[in-house]
């Protein structure tokens, strides 16, 4: 502690440069506040760094190798088709390195002032920010704490050498021959889905009896079979309980029925979920924010904590733990202390999974949808309905919309099969804007689009598909 320095002042504090900090800190720039962002590590937070975009770079390198070897169907076939993995990792790092470029240069560009370093609570208006070159005190008029998350550790599984946490195993050097991964979450299975792309046999370790088990289980099932298909074992309902590892593998047992078994391999991902950093150094206990018994935040629907001019947005308050969401909730946060009148509404969140086939879903599930009192009706267009999905050879999949049975309000739509990710942004604006089936229907989709799934969708949901005998 540096006794006797004054503090400078700033209107507001954001701790954490993820995408609920860096997004938090330019919209409260954009609304005319003084603005510091500190980060103990690189700009961009989990997301840039370790999670999204370098997931998705090497998932879209491990596509382009598929079809490089795949091309049967179109006639196309090649010989001697290679993966460079230390070139893949270059563009990996390449992607990430313009990315987090790109948030140094819009924070700069807002007159965002950055510090790199760790951030310390010494009251409910006062942060001291320290590195191993200085350490300046600043007196906040508000705070944005958007500190994010970590790997959860399981006490078998210590991280190290041959037992992989999602960083690691983003960084790995070379396609390892085998690898397992305990935990069938979205991370699990787009890892292990990249890798198994790439050669490796990969076996996952779910404990519940689907991968991806948020996701409806029609959807689920296709990504199952999809995977089993290239050769990855799921095995459901199991207990991960050790691991050994020698310096050329690492072995897990696991139990199912109470029958014991055990499997070896290069090396063991676990992805069994992620732990808010509300501990350690910043002192939110020492100034009194309230945390729930899991360790998140409590924060009302402004982002507001128990102390009033101290925000929290992003892993660490509960629900979803995307980077859409903490963007969200940090523009709310942002406009909330300009006195905007903004609140968090996560109706029309979506969550996606960049599996193959890709996942995504928004608003209610028709089950969701049941249990909030609506008489429901659904349908299911199917993709190989749709010339565009067969003409790409991806004809699997389905876009399921949920509607109310009276009013034809669109209340939900889960999607599963090519460019999921993308064609679920058109159903988030349909429940935002509080569009009827009648209105996608009326929409004029071009042709041959995937998009034209959802409007097909629609008119399958109202009685009257085109491209498919309805019932
Ligand atoms: C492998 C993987 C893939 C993912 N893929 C997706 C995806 O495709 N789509 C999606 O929406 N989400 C994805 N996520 C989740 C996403 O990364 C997180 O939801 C998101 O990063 C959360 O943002 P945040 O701003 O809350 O925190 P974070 O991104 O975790 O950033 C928090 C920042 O705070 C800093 N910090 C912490 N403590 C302090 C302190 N005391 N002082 C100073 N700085 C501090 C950290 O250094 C960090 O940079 C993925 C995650 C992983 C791990």
């Amino acid at each position: 502690m540096v006794v006797g320095d004054a503090s400078l002042d700033i209107d507001t504090l954001v701790i954490g440069a993820g995408p609920g900090g860096y997004v938090a800190a330019i919209r409260a720039a954009q609304l005319g506040q003084s603005v510091l962002i500190v980060d103990k590590s690189e700009l961009g937070g989990v997301c840039l760094n370790r999670g999204c975009i370098p997931s998705k770079a090497l998932i879209s390198a491990a596509h382009q190798y598929e079809s490089a070897l795949h091309g049967e169907a179109f006639g196309i076939s090649a010989e001697n088709v290679k993966v460079d993995f230390s070139k893949t990792q270059e563009f990996k790092n390449g992607v990430v390195k313009k990315m987090t470029g790109g948030v140094a240069g819009l924070l700069k560009g807002n007159k965002v002032e950055v510090f790199n370093g760790e951030c310390m609570f010494i009251n409910e208006n006062e942060a001291r920010v320290f590195n191993d070159h200085e350490s300046p005190r600043y007196r906040f008029k508000n705070a944005i704490i958007a500190t994010g998350s970590r790997p959860i550790e399981l006490k078998p599984f210590p991280f190290g050498g041959r037992i992989l946490s999602s960083t690691e195993a983003l960084n790995l050097p070379e396609v390892p021959k085998s690898m397992i991964v305990i935990g069938g979450g979205y991370i699990g299975a787009e890892l292990g889905q990249m890798y198994s792309k790439f050669g490796a046999k990969v076996t996952i370790i779910e404990g519940l009896d689907t991968v991806l088990p948020g996701f409806d289980k029609d959807m689920t099932s296709l990504v199952a079979k999809n995977m089993k298909k290239t050769g990855i074992e799921i095995v459901t309902g199991a207990k991960a309980e050790s691991a050994e590892q020698t310096d050329k593998d690492v072995t897990v047992k696991y139990s199912v029925n109470g029958e014991s078994k055990e499997v070896t391999a290069d090396y063991l991902l676990v992805t069994v979920g992620r732990r808010p950093n509300t501990d350690g150094e910043l002192g939110l206990d020492l100034i009194g924010v309230d945390v729930d018994e899991r360790g998140f935040v409590k924060v009302d629907h402004q982002g507001r904590t128990s102390i009033p001019q101290i925000f929290a947005i992003g892993d660490i308050v509960s629900g979803l733990a995307l980077a859409h969401k903490a963007s969200y909730e940090g523009k709310v946060a942002a406009e909330a202390i300009a006195g905007q009148p903004s609140v968090v509404d996560y109706k029309c969140m979506p969550a996606v999974v960049f599996t193959d086939p890709e996942c995504s879903s928004v608003g209610y599930t028709e089950k969701e949808a049941k249990e909030k009192g609506h008489k429901v009706k659904a349908g299911k267009f199917p993709y190989a309905g749709n010339g565009r999905a067969v003409s790409l050879n991806h004809a699997e999949g389905f876009v399921k919309i949920v509607a109310d049975e009276e009013s034809g309000l669109v209340l939900g739509c889960q999607i599963v099969g090519l460019e999921a990710s993308n064609l679920i942004a058109e159903l988030g604006l349909a429940i935002e804007m509080g569009a009827t089936l009648e209105d996608l229907a009326l929409t004029i989709h071009a042709h041959p689009t995937l998009g034209e799934i959802v409007m097909e969708a629609a008119e399958l949901v109202m009685g009257h598909p085109i491209h498919i005998i309805s019932r």
